[in-house]
């Protein structure tokens, strides 16, 4: 299946729609989900265009794994979270929704479970919660 430019993640790279920052380098940005299914709930993914796991090269797996591995980090600092549980869909019927690639970041604390997707969180406090993660990192 080819890459489609117009899928929104691509869009937020473009800078067309808004998103909360939370870290980027040269290969990786990531930035809050605005349906978080737990408080932290973020998304990392590649600069350059791939639609998921099938199709990335070892380049980009492994720039975002690295920036997957330092951002859960300052996320469980920054929260005081004691946990992440990481998530990746591919294609539609692997539960799919935005075809590029992308790694959910769920900050987890005991007894605590996720949240059904698809509600719209509180921006004032997935914006706050950016800010709280980019600072410990
Ligand atoms: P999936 O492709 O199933 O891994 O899910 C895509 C994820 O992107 C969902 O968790 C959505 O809440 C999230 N999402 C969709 N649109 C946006 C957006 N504009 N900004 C941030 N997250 C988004």
């Amino acid at each position: 299946m080819a890459y489609d430019d117009q899928n929104i993640f691509a869009k937020i790279l473009r800078g067309e729609i808004p998103s909360f920052k939370v870290y980027k380098d040269d290969d990786t940005y990531c930035f809050m989900d605005i349906m978080p299914r737990s408080k932290g709930h973020c998304l990392v993914i590649p600069k350059t265009p791939c639609r998921n796991m099938l199709d990335a090269s070892p380049d980009q797996l492994s720039t975002c794994l690295q920036t997957v591995q330092k951002v859960s980090h300052a996320a469980m600092k920054a929260l005081g979270a004691e946990g992440v549980t990481i998530q990746q869909f591919n294609e539609d019927a692997g539960g799919q929704e935005v075809y590029h690639l992308h790694y959910h970041i769920l900050p987890r604390w005991p007894g605590i479970k996720t949240t059904p997707p698809g509600k719209m969180g509180d921006m004032e406090e997935i914006k706050a919660t950016a800010e709280a993660i980019s600072a410990a990192l």
